[in-house]
């Protein structure tokens, strides 16, 4: 969401990756394609987003935190069993089970989506990082899941 800003690819990526040695922060791989993740926090009620922090995931655990992401955009067959495994290995469940983590996540995407939602950043996360206080207004691209 922070795209191509330049505060994202010099500063924030470089120090979530020195935090997590180089490796994801959710399964601990090494890997050769690694993603910072913004991490955000919903009140549901308040319709307000608060960026909470950032963290790197491995290809496939990005996969699995944006599943219809993923699946809009990389080979469908592949990407789900792919997504299933992960979310199985990390999680320690069932591929039912994971279906399911997957399909309450899209019913509570959904009902995000719906609402118009105010950004806001987590103070110790500006102080750290001044260019976040700049960031545009958010809106949740609509996503599919259809796993
Ligand atoms: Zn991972």
């Amino acid at each position: 969401m922070l795209g191509q800003r330049a505060v994202w690819k010099k500063q924030i990526r470089a120090d979530a990756l020195a935090k997590t040695n180089n490796c994801c922060s959710i399964c601990g791989q090494s890997a050769k394609r690694l993603v910072c993740h913004d991490k955000w926090k919903y009140d549901d009620k308040r319709a307000v987003a608060t960026l909470i922090g950032f963290e790197i995931h491995c290809g496939d655990c990005d996969a699995a935190t944006h599943p219809g992401l993923a699946l809009s955009i990389y080979p469908r067959e592949k990407t789900e069993k792919i997504i299933l495994a992960q979310l199985c290995k990390v999680n320690g469940c069932t591929k039912r089970e994971a279906k399911e983590l997957i399909a309450k996540a899209a019913q509570i995407w959904d009902g995000r989506n719906k609402k118009d939602w105010k950004l806001q950043v987590e103070p110790a996360l500006v102080r750290q990082y001044p260019e976040l206080a700049a960031l545009p207004k958010f809106t949740p691209p609509p996503m599919t899941f259809v796993i």
